[in-house]
């Protein structure tokens, strides 16, 4: 076959050197996953018709695609999809891309929940996103009830399509409000990925997360802990007996988090778990009642 044949192989040689030009930390696998989306296929069903060659229409989509990807558009933004706990999730600029280290997040949630007795217990997901941490879970376990509670409507319109492409087997309702004010309920478990990134850091932020995720998801105020201050104001009000509470955070807010829990005198235990690559990333407080 011709050098310049436009089988599958050489389009990704060819995309992977364009990408690898314009800085991409992971040049091969973009384009591959960029192909395989403009193919409609998943990465492997690329290399399943890897002799074909694909007609104009793809091409020019394939084209459009890497010069989105060469200008710093975050791959999940182009294809509209990110994967997260095995689920595939629908993401746009409206949304926080879903990161592999809110996976722990979920993993802490569930395993509070394989723990819980309660029947149907309640869970609030505060600052939701695209939904992946409240359908996450309503996916593993059908007895909760979520609420995933977020400022910006234009994220809980992605939040919706999600729930209506995942139909996970608890419920989930989204709401439209300020972190914990829209609750109608006291609930047994809040956990939330807010925006925890410093002013001082912002600057330093990948453009592709600074210039494409929404500030909104990202950046909080002087130490990035403003917004978990003003969550934790509030908690106790919201949150049953017994209950727990579980923060995401940046690798060096896991003290300052402890110490703020601390300081509510309303948990029985209090601890911060590390992310995979050995990060503090969550911190919990357990075992909610009231101050003595
Ligand atoms: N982990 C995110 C990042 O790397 C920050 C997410 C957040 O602020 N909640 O940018």
């Amino acid at each position: 076959m011709a050098a310049d044949t436009p089988d599958l192989p050489h389009l990704i040689r060819e995309g992977a050197q364009r990408l690898r030009g314009s800085g991409s930390p992971s040049p091969a696998l973009d384009a591959e996953l960029l192909l395989a989306h403009c193919l409609g296929t998943s990465r492997s069903g690329l290399y399943a018709r890897a002799a074909g060659v694909p007609d104009p229409s793809v091409l020019a989509h394939w084209h459009q695609c890497l010069t989105e990807r060469e200008r710093g558009k975050p791959l999940a933004y182009i294809t509209g999809t990110k994967e997260f706990m095995g689920l595939e999730f629908q993401v746009d600029e409206r949304v926080l891309i879903p990161r592999p280290e809110t996976e722990l997040l979920v993993e802490l949630a569930s395993a509070w929940l394989d723990r819980c007795r309660k029947r149907s217990p309640a869970v609030a997901d505060v600052g939701t996103g695209s939904g992946c941490i409240a359908l996450a879970l309503a996916h593993r376990h059908a007895r909760v009830s979520v609420f995933g509670v977020d400022l910006s409507p234009a994220a809980l319109c992605v939040a919706e399509a999600n729930r209506a492409r995942l139909r996970p087997a608890g419920r989930v309702s989204l709401l439209s409000g300020h972190l914990l004010d829209p609750l109608p309920q006291p609930v047994d478990l809040v956990v939330a990925n807010l925006p925890y990134v410093k002013v001082s850091e912002w600057v330093n932020l990948p453009n592709g997360i600074r210039l494409h995720e929404p500030e909104l998801a990202l950046l909080a105020d002087t130490d990035g802990l403003d917004v978990i201050r003003e969550l934790l104001e509030d908690l106790p009000s919201h949150l049953l007996r017994d209950g727990a509470v579980m923060l995401e955070h940046g690798p060096d807010q896991g003290a300052n988090v402890r110490h703020l829990l601390g300081g509510m005198g309303c948990f029985t235990v209090i601890s911060t778990q590390l992310d995979l690559a050995g990060r503090d990333r969550c911190t919990v407080g357990l075992g909610h009642h009231t101050p003595a």
